[in-house]
């Protein structure tokens, strides 16, 4: 199974997320369980958790469909050992948030050394950050994000989340989500069927697809290695529709969420007919 759908907006309250789903033809989707730019959030109303639980079973959506993303303010390998803790404390919340709803995802990028600690240093750092939040935890899988290696963001290479993941104890709550623009901009090519077969058997080698737990499908505004992140429509950017049309006819990419997060959410139900469109033709 394919499951597609966008990154909805959960304005009004998370089970709202749900029903923008259904309404854009999406069978996955991807949501914040709180407002990304700011670190407090009230707690979820036990009404609230119904709603969204009862609103999954009416529109058909299990955990494996839903991929909710973390804050964007949380850097797990931080410098600073006080910063350090209060992304700690942040994403041990996040992961609370998906408990309380029954999800078994959480989507993040792994952290930012910004240039103050050595990329070994900091990579190690995130793999304790993990490892401490998922000893707190449990039924929720860690999802990092592969990034495009802008500013001092790491998760640009393969070997970044490789290395993280070697040291991540729990290797059954572990896992990885590609994001099709990031990998772009961080230089792997899409643009061409043999460029996807070498950039996936890349991956493959590097951190193995027994790892892969989710897409993000973006096309990018931003060249080939320019390690510049910024999304475009499918099909309007340099990385072109080979690489969605690929994606949606190889069996490596099933039982995933794969998530649309381009720049205008007035024609993702297009975007998203356009890929299932994809399955029938091979
Ligand atoms: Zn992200
Ligand atoms: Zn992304």
């Amino acid at each position: 199974m394919k499951f597609v759908g966008a990154h909805v907006s959960a304005a009004g309250g998370v089970e709202n997320a749900v029903i923008r789903a259904y309404e854009i033809g999406a069978t996955a989707f991807a949501l914040f369980t709180k407002n990304q730019r700011q670190w407090q959030a009230p707690p979820l109303t036990p009404t609230s958790i119904n709603k969204f639980k009862q609103a999954c079973q009416k529109y058909g959506y299990t955990s494996n469909q839903i991929l909710p993303h973390d804050s964007y303010l949380i850097n797990l390998g931080h410098p600073d050992i006080d910063a350090l803790e209060k992304s700690r404390q942040a994403f041990l919340v996040e992961f609370q948030r998906c408990e309380a709803l029954g999800l078994s995802l959480l989507n993040f990028h792994p952290g930012s050394d910004l240039r103050q600690i050595s990329v070994d240093k900091c990579l190690s750092r995130i793999a304790e950050s993990i490892n401490i939040t998922l000893d707190k935890t449990c039924g929720v899988t860690a999802v990092i994000e592969t990034t495009a290696g802008q500013g001092s963001n790491l998760g640009y290479k393969f070997e970044h989340l490789a290395e993280i993941i070697e040291q991540v104890e729990d290797k059954s709550r572990i896992g990885v989500c590609i994001d099709t623009c990031h990998i772009f901009a961080a230089g792997y090519d899409l643009r061409t069927k043999e460029a996807c077969d070498q950039t996936f058997d890349e991956f493959n080698k590097v951190i193995g697809f027994n790892y892969l737990r989710a897409m993000h499908l973006n096309d990018a505004k931003s060249q080939l290695a320019s390690y510049v992140d910024r999304h475009h429509s499918l099909g309007q950017g340099n990385i072109g529709k080979t690489a969605f049309s690929y994606i949606m006819q190889d069996n490596r990419f099933n039982n995933i969420p794969l998530i649309l997060e381009t720049v205008n959410p007035d024609i993702w139900p297009e975007e998203i007919a356009w890929l299932k469109s994809q399955l029938v033709i091979s």
